[in-house]
Formats: C-alpha cells, sequence, structure tokens
C-alpha cells in the first residue's frame, strides 16, 4: 500500500468531492427535523449504492434515521473498521438564506460544512478510491442524526458496531491541523431550588428565596472546578422567580460538566449529592449526570495515530495530536476499550459559527490519508 498512489486517485475526485458537498450542505439538516435530516441520509444513501455499499437502514420515530453501510468484501476474515460520522447540524431550517454554500478565499462555507458534511463526503471518496485501487477492506460507514443532541438514540448501535470492529475513525472536524487522541467526558446537571413564596412587601418575613440560595449554590458548585484535574463546572443558564415584588419560590440552574478522567463522574456525582441549603427551608433537587465518558489517551489510540502521523509523513505533511474538551460519538467507542482515533475530517474553522468554513487545501491529503488508514489498519 503506498500512500502517495493513494493521494494521486484522490485527487481526481477534487471535483466530485465539492460537488457532493455542496448538494449535501444544500440540503439543510437540524437534528429537530426529522424529514430534513432523512432527506440529507438518502443522499448519501444513493450514493453509497451507487459505489456498491450494502445500507441497512435503522427507522427512528422521533429523530432522523441512522444509517449503517458496509463497505468493502462482504465476506472477510479481516475485521471491520468503523467511520462514524452524523448528518444532523446545529443549523436551524433557513440558515442557507444568511450562510449559502459558496466558495471564496481558498473556503467552502456553509452551515454544517465542518461539522462534518465534508468529514462525511471525504470518508465516502476514500472508500470509493480503495474500491477503485483494489484496496477495499471491510468497512462500515455509521451515519446518525442526533450527535448534536448527545446521540440519544445511536448510542447502541454505535457501540454494538465498535465491538465488532478493530479500530474506530470519527470524521468530526480536526482540532486546528490536528488528529484527536483525547476527548473530556460530559455532563449535565439540573439543580433545583425550591424555596416558600411571600408578597416582598405584606409578608417578606415568611419568604424563603429560592433566588438568594440557588445564588449560593451557583457558588458552590462552581467551586468544583479543578483546572489541575482538567475538570470544569459551568452554571451556564440560571432562572428563578416570577416578579420583583415576590419573594421567589422556584430557581434553577443547568450545569455543563467536563472531566478527563473516567473515574471524576463518580467523584462528581458524590461533590453534587453532598451540596447542602444554607436556608433549611429551601429544598434542593439534583437531577442529570453524565452523558458521554471522557476518551482518555490510551496505547490503542496511541498506535493509530503513530501510524497516521508516519502515513501524514509520507504524503508529505507533519500531523499533529491535540486533546480537546468537545465530546463525540468517540467517546462511547474509546471508553469501551476500542482504539479510536477523532478529528479525521475536514480541517477548518467556526464550527457551530457562522464563520463556519473548511479549507480546501488540506481536503485530498486529509482524505488521502484516511483512505491510506483504512486500509493500512490490522
Ligand atoms: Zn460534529
Amino acid at each position: 500500500m503506498d500512500p502517495k498512489a493513494i493521494f494521486h486517485h484522490v485527487k481526481k475526485k477534487e471535483r466530485w468531492i465539492r460537488d457532493v458537498l455542496r448538494e449535501l450542505v444544500q440540503q439543510e439538516s437540524p437534528s429537530e427535523d426529522r424529514q430534513a435530516v432523512n432527506a440529507a441520509m438518502n443522499l448519501v444513501e444513493r450514493i453509497a449504492r451507487e459505489d456498491g455499499a450494502r445500507p441497512k437502514r435503522h427507522k427512528q420515530r422521533e429523530f432522523g434515521d441512522i444509517l449503517e453501510l458496509h463497505f468493502g468484501p462482504s465476506r472477510s476474515l479481516q475485521k471491520p473498521v468503523l467511520l462514524l460520522g452524523h448528518l444532523d447540524t446545529v443549523w436551524p431550517i433557513g440558515t442557507l438564506a444568511q450562510m449559502p454554500w459558496r466558495v471564496a478565499d481558498d473556503r467552502y462555507w456553509g452551515p454544517g460544512v465542518l461539522d462534518m458534511k465534508a468529514g462525511v463526503v471525504m470518508a465516502l471518496a476514500a472508500l470509493n478510491a480503495l474500491k477503485e485501487i483494489n484496496l477495499a477492506r471491510p468497512a462500515t460507514l455509521l451515519l446518525n442524526s442526533e450527535e448534536e443532541v448527545g446521540s440519544p438514540v445511536s448510542r447502541p448501535i454505535t457501540e454494538r458496531l465498535a465491538l465488532e470492529s478493530s479500530a474506530v475513525f470519527v470524521l468530526e472536524p480536526a482540532q486546528g491541523l490536528a488528529y484527536k487522541t483525547a476527548r473530556k467526558g460530559v455532563g449535565v446537571y439540573h439543580v433545583q431550588v425550591t424555596g416558600v413564596g411571600a408578597h416582598s412587601g405584606v409578608d417578606f418575613e415568611r419568604g424563603h428565596s429560592a433566588v438568594l440560595e440557588l445564588a449560593k449554590q451557583v457558588q458552590a458548585i462552581s467551586k468544583f472546578t479543578n483546572l489541575a484535574r482538567k475538570l470544569t463546572v459551568n452554571c451556564g443558564v440560571i432562572a428563578g422567580g416570577t416578579r420583583s415584588n415576590v419573594v421567589a419560590a422556584n430557581a434553577y440552574t443547568e450545569v455543563d460538566v467536563r472531566i478527563a478522567k473516567a473515574s471524576d463522574a463518580a467523584y462528581v456525582e458524590r461533590l453534587f449529592r453532598g451540596l447542602k441549603v444554607s436556608d433549611p427551608r429551601c429544598k434542593l433537587t439534583i437531577t442529570g449526570g453524565f452523558n458521554r465518558p471522557p476518551m482518555e489517551r490510551k496505547t490503542g489510540t496511541i498506535a493509530l495515530f503513530k501510524k497516521a502521523r508516519s502515513l501524514a509523513a509520507e504524503l508529505g505533511f507533519t500531523l499533529e495530536e491535540a486533546a480537546t474538551g468537545g465530546g463525540s460519538d468517540g467517546n462511547f467507542t474509546a471508553a469501551l476499550g476500542v482504539p479510536t482515533l477523532d478529528g479525521m475530517g475536514a480541517v477548518g474553522d467556526g464550527a457551530h459559527a457562522a464563520h463556519e468554513s473548511v479549507l480546501i487545501e488540506h481536503l485530498i491529503p486529509r482524505t488521502a490519508l484516511l483512505a491510506a488508514m483504512i486500509a493500512g489498519v490490522e
């Protein structure tokens, strides 16, 4: 397997990549819109079928479908490689009016172009190239519709397929120019304070303010942050009370928690359960917990990264490695002990932001690297 030969073959697909990416970006697909995500799913399924993939569609009621695509020989002694992608975006229908698909400043622009429609198109191009140069091996491309809302229904499918695979490649955008070998785990807690409501003029002394109590809880919760431990706690939302002349009966905060070590999930859980009210007439109700375990930097992942780095060197570029605080579906597979490499999609800027764009110059080298990794993993 010669990565340069793969590169030259992938290079011929430059136009194809652009055309498919444009079509996919122009099919808006917010997680909340089942029909829209399914239309994007149909587009990818059609292309994959033309390429000889064997599709399996997991129909969903609440979200868009989950598409499992099998590439390469149907009978093989080799375990498949699992490629993970999502077709949903954070952008509501109508975003294209303000953020149209365009090609400018050496970039492709548009909602979802970086996160992660380009990654999906790169995977299709890589698998197609491997087939054309007789390097196809068993590979599964799994595309879900609800990654941006935490992958509530696709998680068990992702986990089952990961356990059948020798490695997992995640098509999320690169971190700068780097592949991701570690991700933080993500938790969300909802802390509700119930106080005693009263008229602030007539009955002030009878009231026990949930707002005041919440303010103290926010202080206490924020102290859980431990930067040396790479543990962060963010009270991102607070709300409470009804009117200025009412002592508030209710208030709450929504808290985002990030951990680098799996064992910190239990530690954080204990901290939340240990919260105490300072006003004994107020009551705390704590719900939530961890959605994604951390992707820790482990041996299998390091070996994958080293392989990618040496293949990149053969392709003429330096590949770096990074850790990130953001979660992906790679968190689930890494936590099961399956070697997982993340950030193998496009290079660009502005995921979830108005300047979302992909740098064109990196698309072909990164697609070639992805193809070489698919071909080269045991
Ligand atoms: Zn993403």
